[in-house]
């Protein structure tokens, strides 16, 4: 069984690991056109100070990285967030303001935080509180991010607090942003209790109550990262895949361009595959199917659910971003802060969504007398900062951080990185879409797909992507193996 995965990145990674599990005497080739693996996770290490270039952490309420970290090894590598600043600010007229304590991403918990909040106007708190009252949706149609926020909690909470917060994650137009395909438990909130502040305040309760009756386990922060960087992550999964003989072949700097029907399988790179796992980005993807529908011996009935798959594939759009990573003595800091990092609404018109004071955020990134601060910019709101020359967008970025952070003197140095088109957009429809996808694919043998594009952007979905993608080809190939078997 010879299978190959297009994509160095997490999601081929966690496909190549449980293909490990699954089929041990199978043979694997991962290609990626980049010279490194890892994708976009890239850790840079430089005078002393650590510096992620995309991912800065991954979230712990989602399975799947803890348990990847667990199973490698990893677990004594895991670090929270520092404990002293869990708290986010949000910037108000160019300054400033902690997060209302107990807002949690789309909804306060806490009535009194929101009540004393310099964030929001007297009117816009009242329209707040009437959340309470508002009448409930209970169809299952999809809707922007923008219009639930507004239906529910007002303009203000709407434009001030939720926008920039979700911003700072998906890097998405919250007008177009699917809230379904996003945070559908908050519409699920909505349907079973009629408002999200009493839904929230009851599971706050639950979670409480849940929390006292637990007797023993870590327990994480909701964020976690790795001491050695996330680019350990590809790493220690290629050095199992070694250490275990699995024959796992990486060849790096190699583009896939044409994958082509074989007798029994798929051609690419001049070999013959039963299977192949697509864990590049899904515009990628769209393109090498064509070029597989478009080869001339390809039959009608491969034919037609391969362009299909092309066209639902190419339908969903993606943003780049561009984070820069600022490094100063920590005496040019000249305020103190509570939270770990700020977010930025739209209608602050400032072209930084979020920044997040990394060495502050997990203290081993830097030395006592330095620190780090990390820009993000771009997205929807500013399509053209992803690929802005450096020398251009840094300068821009440091003023811009500067009006709102008290900084003597220009950094010690910069880290930029841009990712051009790696931020998939999950826009209204967007599970309806992916359900049309998923049907496709299951139709098909030897091809699965994983990333980012589908149940989610964060390292923990893609890594649960990945292994589903290997569950259905493993899946395949040992019903095809039992067949012959019995034949
Ligand atoms: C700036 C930024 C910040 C982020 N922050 C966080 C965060 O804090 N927490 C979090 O959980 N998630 C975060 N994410 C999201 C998360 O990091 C990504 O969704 C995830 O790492 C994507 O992994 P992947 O393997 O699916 O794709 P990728 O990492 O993009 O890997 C795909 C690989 O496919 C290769 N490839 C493409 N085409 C071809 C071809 N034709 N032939 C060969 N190889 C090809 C590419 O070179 C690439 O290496 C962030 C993402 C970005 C960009």
């Amino acid at each position: 069984m010879r299978i190959a995965i297009i994509g160095a990145g997490i999601s081929g990674f966690s496909a190549a690991r449980r293909l490990r599990q699954l089929l041990p005497e199978a043979e694997l080739r991962i290609f990626d056109r980049r010279n490194r693996i890892g994708g976009v996770l890239e850790t840079l290490h430089k005078d002393g100070l650590q510096i992620e270039q995309s991912a800065d952490n991954f979230i712990t309420t989602v399975p799947w990285g803890i348990q990847l970290c667990k199973e490698l090894g990893l677990e004594n590598d895991l670090v929270q967030t520092n404990p002293k600043v869990r708290r986010t600010y949000v910037v108000r007229n160019g300054k400033m303001h902690l997060l209302p304590d107990g807002f949690l991403m789309m909804a306060p918990t806490k009535l009194m935080p929101m009540a004393i909040t310099p964030i929001l106007s007297p009117l816009g708190k009242l329209r707040a509180g009437l959340e309470l009252l508002m009448p409930s949706r209970k169809d299952d149609m999809d809707e922007s991010m923008a219009s639930f926020v507004k239906r529910r909690l007002g303009r203000e909470v709407y434009e001030r607090l939720v926008e920039p917060l979700v911003s700072g994650v998906y890097a998405a137009d919250m007008e177009k942003l699917s809230v379904l395909a996003t945070l559908p438990r908050f519409r699920e909130m909505e349907r079973q209790y009629g408002s999200l502040i009493r839904a929230m305040q009851r599971q706050l309760k639950a979670n409480k109550q849940a929390r006292l009756a637990e007797q023993s386990g870590a327990r994480y922060s909701m964020f976690i990262t790795l001491r050695s960087g996330l680019a350990t992550l590809c790493q220690t999964i290629a050095e199992h895949l070694q250490r275990d003989r699995f024959p796992a072949a990486i060849q790096l700097n190699k583009e896939i361009t044409a994958v082509e029907k074989a007798a029994g399988g798929w051609r690419l790179a001049g070999e013959t595959f039963d299977a192949v796992i697509y864990a590049c980005p899904v515009s990628e993807t769209a393109k090498l199917l064509r070029t597989a529908a478009a080869a001339e011996d390809a039959c009608p009935a491969m034919l037609r659910p391969l362009t299909m798959l092309a066209d639902k594939l190419s339908g969903i759009e993606h943003e780049g971003t561009a984070i820069a990573t600022f490094a100063f003595d920590a005496g040019q800091i000249k305020q103190e802060f509570r939270g770990m990092g700020f977010v930025v609404p739209k209608i602050e018109n400032n072209p930084i969504l979020a920044g997040s004071f990394s060495s502050l955020k997990y203290e081993h990134r830097a030395p006592k007398d330095k620190f780090l601060i990390r820009v993000f910019a771009g997205g929807a709101r500013n399509p053209h900062l992803a690929d802005m020359p450096d020398s251009d967008l840094v300068p821009m970025l440091f003023r811009e951080l500067r009006k709102i952070i008290r900084i003597d003197g220009e950094p010690l140095f910069s880290a930029v990185s841009h990712w051009a088109g790696t931020m998939p957009q999950y826009h209204v429809g967007h599970r309806e879409r992916v359900r049309e996808i998923e049907n496709i694919i299951d139709s098909m043998t030897g091809i699965a797909v994983a990333g980012n594009a589908f149940h989610g952007v964060g390292i923990p979905n893609c890594i649960q992507s990945g292994f589903q993608a290997a569950e259905k080809i493993a899946a395949e190939l040992t019903r095809h193996l039992t067949k012959t078997n019995g034949n």
